[in-house]
């Protein structure tokens, strides 16, 4: 049994189905060390993650070496791999985890632990590193939790603290050398407790006070006691997403994301990034333009988005911007700005960013009060933002997001008031711009104190007192124009539990897990009471974890060294209640956090480092939505066989439209707030049915040039399982009306009232069913919808079809099942194949 037996049964299979277009192609060569590179939450968040794919194509692209991924399968999925005895699988291959060299787990976010618990588990793969075989692979963790990895250190044989890029070689070659000594399990974490970086948590034992504070952390290892953050010291020897993988199936953030900096020394109190990234390091603006060419190129994705902490603080943006938009925008290519900050946003750069699509606005004073923002020293003030807000709405904006947290070391009633006050003022900044109706939506999170910042020996608020700034808020914030969204509390409150948690929680997280707690990030599976009841089962106090710590209380990350010094968060903490402000030391000097050796880490700042590039003059400027005069139709057929079939309609148009551009045809686009290509389709298949007759009509300004052939330029660049049959010019209107004929296959023989059945609908001429949609129902007859039925032989059939554009249609499977009379079952779904059509 394989997962192709049980994507009929699968919710969103293209999650699954891997293909997607710029995987790499297995290594002919016997790879030495292989890796199975896992981010532990579903399809879409983890393809959405650049960490991965960074590390995915550093690791292929080393000789010897091979990287396959995986992801956490949804409970469905997961449910269907234990029935059917599936183990858990990569992408690329298909192969079990449990037969990889080394499992990389990244780490992103705090309630994705039992994920790891589903992924181990479903690999065959002991929870605990201690009870591993000599055969398992080893598991290796990194990521930003590890900068506390502590609640889930007994999961992992080895943790890389820190940027990952070049570590991640060094443990590949080191688990040769090990292979090579034929070291075992003990032995090769001996070797890689020799990286810099490497956390070994068996090496390190804590101990707890009576209280339930750490009272030391005893090392058996043979290096130092503190494991140092390996620093990557320029981005400018990081350029492998020059070939990012397009995913298939839709995902959270779809677009090509360039990394222009990392690290943000703005100095904000209670932000662990700003500490753990440290310190700044920009690209080029010819790097930039060099990936974002390479990357548009090879991808076709129709949005590219500047990453980093905070896109607004790059040096060169104003440079940068302007040179993107005039490369991309009469391709239709968007840029979107991800993380601006209230300040960096000048007119000038949202004009720039407006010019293809207007993608999100979104602001985070983080607090309402000018007095709060002082403690937590974001630096900005209700002037500056009520200026960006009346830029924004003037220049056609209609809506603003405001992102701010509630909980924030000595917040007041007057500061959760505050939020109001300047959601409100934020409104009317855009009725200063007299720019109609403008709409402002206010996001809340509990803040969470994170380790390794001035603000990781804060008190977490409990979950009541979350609930009652969020219901204050909700009846003081205005109705009209106004809408307030909020994160769940009770998954801030396990969020904190596990950021500032110790090694004593694996247990929880096995608890949790083994009483069915699953995906705990996505809301609809948390389940806090599953977390409470097994706390309260193995005498685990949660509160525990959220209380105010002494400064001279050891923290469960003390043996973690972020390189930051302990002094300099102590003295931001000491700052924070006096409201001093901290300038960022990329523009103020040094303000000597003790990262930096000046030698070889140190910031990596380019301003001034581009000459300035203004927009083309209107008059000779590319205008994106002025159609041209000319249109030239190509009707392209194509068929879709294998796993890709799998894929929904949706996802199909957007394979379509990214192949297209990677082709560099270029079509006509529609006008209005979110352009898309020319390009019609034909009537949509159903999930799981394969074809040999697709087609779409694509709408361009010029004429397919004679001597290239399109059909495999195209196919070329589409993955796996689509192929271009032919392009030929169409002059004819979109075929509205089409008989299309299937041959369908079932799994067991047809009976002979079955058959029967068949010949009798054939002898009617009205075949009424109920149809039931979004609760309604009404009867129809099938009958016209079915022009002839053909048996092939004991469990095979033609079955001819009559579409028509506007009015009800049918399914194949489903004309077999009313035809037959066979109840649907789901385990024995029919193999479907559209043959051809034709126009009636
Ligand atoms: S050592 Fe100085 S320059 Fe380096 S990150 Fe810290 S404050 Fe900035």
């Amino acid at each position: 049994m394989n997962i192709e037996q049980i994507l009929p049964l699968i919710t969103r299979p293209g999650r699954y189905i891997g293909r997607e277009y710029n995987v790499l192609p297995q290594k002919r060569d016997h790879s030495v060390v292989d890796w199975a590179l896992v981010f532990p939450d579903l399809y879409e968040i983890g393809m959405s993650h650049q960490g991965l794919q960074i590390l995915y194509h550093i690791l292929n692209d080393e000789p010897g070496i091979t990287a396959e991924r995986c992801f956490c399968p949804d409970r469905n999925t997961e449910t269907l791999l234990r029935q059917k005895d599936i183990p858990l699988f990569a992408l690329e291959s298909g192969r079990p985890l449990s037969s990889f060299d080394l499992i990389g787990i990244t780490l992103p976010h705090e309630l994705c632990y039992t994920n790891i618990l589903t992924i181990l588990n479903l690999s065959g793969i002991p929870f605990l590193a201690r009870d591993r075989k000599e055969s398992d692979p080893l598991v290796i963790g990194g990521g930003t939790c590890a900068f506390n990895p502590e609640p889930v250190a007994d999961f992992f044989d080895a943790i890389l603290i820190g940027d990952g890029e070049t570590g991640i070689v060094d443990i590949s070659r080191t688990i040769n050398t090990a292979k090579e000594q034929k070291k075992n399990r003990k032995g090769k974490r001996d070797l890689l407790a020799t990286i810099d970086g490497m956390y070994i948590p068996s090496h390190f034992t804590p101990h707890y006070l009576e209280s339930g504070a750490v009272s030391r952390i005893d090392y058996s290892g043979t290096k130092e006691p503190k494991v140092r953050r390996q620093v990557l010291p320029d981005l400018a020897r990081l350029d492998h997403l020059k070939k990012p993988i397009v995913p298939n199936a839709r995902i959270v953030h779809d677009r090509l994301g360039i990394e222009i900096a990392r690290g943000c020394t703005r100095g904000c109190r209670f932000c662990q990034a700003g500490i753990t990234y440290r310190p700044v390091r920009e690209r080029t603006v010819d790097q930039i333009m060099e990936l974002a060419e390479t990357g548009i190129k090879s991808s076709g994705f129709d949005e590219l988005a500047l990453l980093s902490l905070s896109t607004g603080d790059y040096s060169c943006l104003s440079g940068l911007l302007p040179k993107l938009m005039n490369r991309y925008a009469d391709q239709y290519v968007s840029v979107a700005l991800p993380s601006m900050r209230v300040g960096t946003l000048t007119e000038e750069l949202m004009d720039e960013i407006k010019r293809v699509r207007k993608t999100g606005f979104t602001l985070a004073p983080e607090a309402g009060s000018e007095r709060l923002r002082q403690v937590i020293n974001k630096g900005i003030t209700e002037e500056d933002l009520l200026q960006t807000a009346a830029s924004a709405f003037a220049l056609g904006w209609n809506l603003i997001k405001l992102y701010f947290m509630i909980g924030l070391p000595t917040e007041t009633e007057e500061d959760i008031d505050s939020i109001i006050e300047l959601a409100k003022k934020t409104a009317a900044a855009g009725s200063v711009s007299g720019k109609g109706r403008n709409r402002v939506n206010v996001s809340i999170g509990t803040f969470v104190p994170k380790p390794h910042t001035p603000f990781q020996w804060e008190r977490q608020i409990t979950i009541e007192e979350s609930r009652k700034w969020i219901n204050r808020l909700k009846a003081r914030l205005p109705r009209g124009g106004f809408k307030l969204k909020w994160h769940d509390p009770e998954q801030s409150y396990l969020e904190g539990v596990f950021a500032r948690g110790d090694r004593r929680l694996s247990a929880l997280i096995i608890s949790s897990w083994l009483s069915g707690a699953r995906l705990d990030s996505w809301s609809d599976s948390f389940n806090l009471a599953c977390w409470q009841e097994s706390a309260a089962s193995i005498n685990i106090d949660l509160d525990f974890y959220l209380r105010q710590r002494d400064e001279q209380e050891i923290l469960p990350w003390h043996h973690i060294d972020s390189l930051v010094e302990q002094e300099y968060l102590l003295a931001e903490r000491n700052k924070s209640r006096a409201g001093i402000y901290t300038p960022d030391c990329r523009y103020k000097g040094c303000q000597k956090c003790g990262l930096c050796d000046f030698k070889t880490i140190r910031p990596v700042v380019h301003t001034k480092d581009t000459p300035k590039e203004t927009k083309p003059m209107a008059a000779s400027r590319k205008q994106p939505r002025k159609l041209p005069e000319e249109r030239f139709t190509y009707l392209v057929e194509y068929s879709r066989t294998g796993l890709i079939s799998y894929l929904g309609h949706l996802e199909f148009l957007q394979i379509i439209f990214r192949a297209l551009r990677r082709a560099e045809i270029k079509t006509h686009f529609s006008k209005g707030f979110n352009p898309s290509p020319k390009v019609s389709f034909g009537p949509a298949l159903p999930v799981g049915t394969e074809s040999l007759c697709e087609f779409f009509l694509m709408e361009l300004p010029s004429p397919l040039a004679e001597n290239i052939s399109w059909a495999d330029r195209l196919s070329r660049v589409l993955p796996e399982g689509i192929k271009v049959l032919s392009i030929s010019p169409w002059h004819r209107k979109i075929p509205q009306n089409i008989a299309i004929t299937y041959r369908l296959t079932a799994r067991s023989k047809l009976s002979t009232d079955e058959k029967q059945s068949i010949d009798t609908f054939l002898g009617a001429t009205h075949f009424s069913v109920t149809r039931t949609r979004k609760g309604k129902s009404r009867e129809i007859n099938i009958r016209p919808l079915v022009s002839s039925v053909h048996l092939l032989n004991d469990t095979q059939l033609e079955i001819v079809l009559i579409s028509r554009s506007g009015e009800p249609g049918i399914k194949p499977a489903d004309a077999f099942h009313l035809i037959t009379g066979r109840e649907q079952n789901p385990q024995q779904q029919l193999a479907v194949i559209k043959l051809n059509w034709t126009m009636i």
